[in-house]
């Protein structure tokens, strides 16, 4: 019969909601006469929960996202109709479910799903599936380890330290002296985190304590990182076919509004509102070939497979430093990975299947 797809989304990060709209667009896309689909749900608490198959459930609808911590209320989103509060009455077997299914399209944003560990449970069942693997994910999720593995493959990236939560309840004087060493103004992240959830741009010591205190609510494994100032925002998109080539789209430009001082969680996803994109990005030749090639170095640099959404800052002088890799970007049709794509020539359906083509095509030994 036809090859057993399914599609995994929701999860237990505070990217749920966001996972569940990319979910949608997916199953939405997903060529049927060529895959069966299996819609998985994981919901907030980690339960798994079978769709049953009604796609109809999972159109996208207009609705209100609730706050996620850090973030200001009310913005809206388009977001499936199983949204944040997936029913749990299914609620499926994972270990049954999975030796059902040929290749799993993992959707997932953050901790438990980008970061290796759905991955893990996939090379453990020895069922292939999309995009990055346990290593690749794992180093990919943390910001701190992502830097030492791109800094190593001499990709430049921007100075930072880790302050864990120990580290601070400890020492805190000395963490707030390592912090300062960097240099004002500062940007504190959860190491481990999207959507700029949690993230604080620092404008001097005064707001250091409060910066670090948000970020661990997410992550006891915080980024502190110096300022890239004056830079343009450009991200551009790697895929790997199942030829094994790796291929990178057109570059997008991302331009904050006025009343934003960085692409924030709002600016993500009330774009128009507050952001303005360019796709693709307007950029010379030089420019264009400089960020491709760096965009499969930093690729390869983590072992990434099937996709990556690069990110880089773009200084006046033309340098580039690349701010971060997102193994599993966000995935609806106007996110800015299938928009660049889209941009490039590959239509959101045909990106859908590449993918599945190169996940099919894997080995499930090592790799
Ligand atoms: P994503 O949703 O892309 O996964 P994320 O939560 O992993 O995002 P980052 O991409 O690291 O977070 O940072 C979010 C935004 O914050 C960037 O797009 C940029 O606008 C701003 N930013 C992050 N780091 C810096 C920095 N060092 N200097 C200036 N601006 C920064
Ligand atoms: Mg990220
Ligand atoms: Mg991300
Ligand atoms: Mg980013």
């Amino acid at each position: 019969g036809k090859p057993r797809v399914a599609v995994i989304f929701g999860g237990r990060s505070t990217e749920h909601a966001i996972s569940c709209v990319t979910g949608g667009s997916v199953l939405a896309a997903i060529n049927s006469e060529k895959y069966d689909v299996v819609p998985i749900g994981i919901a907030a608490d980690g339960r798994w929960v079978l769709e049953s198959g009604d796609l109809d459930r999972l159109k996208i609808k207009d609705r209100v996202l609730p706050a996620v911590d850090g973030t200001r209320p009310g913005v809206a989103l388009a977001q499936t109709a199983t949204g944040t509060d997936l029913v749990v009455s299914d609620a499926a077997d994972a270990a049954g479910v999975l030796g059902e299914i040929d290749v799993v399209f993992p959707l997932l944003h953050g901790p438990w799903g980008e970061d290796g560990t759905l991955q893990g449970l996939l090379e453990m069942a020895g069922v292939r599936y999309v995009g990055a693997g346990v290593l690749a994910s794992a180093v990919s999720m943390d910001k701190g380890f992502m830097k030492v593995a791109l800094a190593a493959a001499g990709v430049p990236v921007m100075p930072s330290i880790v302050v864990t939560a120990r580290e601070w309840a400890r020492d805190t004087e000395g963490c707030r002296k390592r912090s300062a060493e960097l240099g004002y103004p500062l940007f504190v992240k959860p190491a481990r985190g999207g959507s700029s959830i949690g993230i604080s741009k620092v404008h001097d010591a005064s707001e250091l304590d409060a910066a670090i205190e948000t970020a661990i609510v997410h992550d006891p494994r915080v980024l502190v990182e110096g300022f890239a100032g004056g830079v343009r925002e450009i991200e551009c998109g790697v895929l790997q076919t199942a030829d094994g080539s790796v291929r990178t789209s057109l570059p997008a430009e991302i331009r904050i509004g006025g009343d934003h001082e960085f692409y924030d969680f709002e600016a993500k996803y009330l774009p128009g509102e507050h952001t303005e994109i360019d796709c693709p990005a307007k950029v010379d030749d030089a420019l264009l070939a400089r960020m491709q090639e760096l965009a499969v170095t930093t690729f390869e640099a983590v072992g990434c497979e099937g996709l990556a959404r690069v990110d880089f800052f773009v200084f006046p002088d033309g340098s580039l430093v690349v701010n971060e890799l997102n193994t599993m970007p966000g995935f609806t049709p106007t996110s800015m990975y299938p928009q660049m794509w889209a941009a490039s020539g590959v239509e959101y359906s045909e990106l859908v299947d590449l993918l599945l083509e190169q996940a099919l095509s894997r080995s499930t030994g090592l790799r």
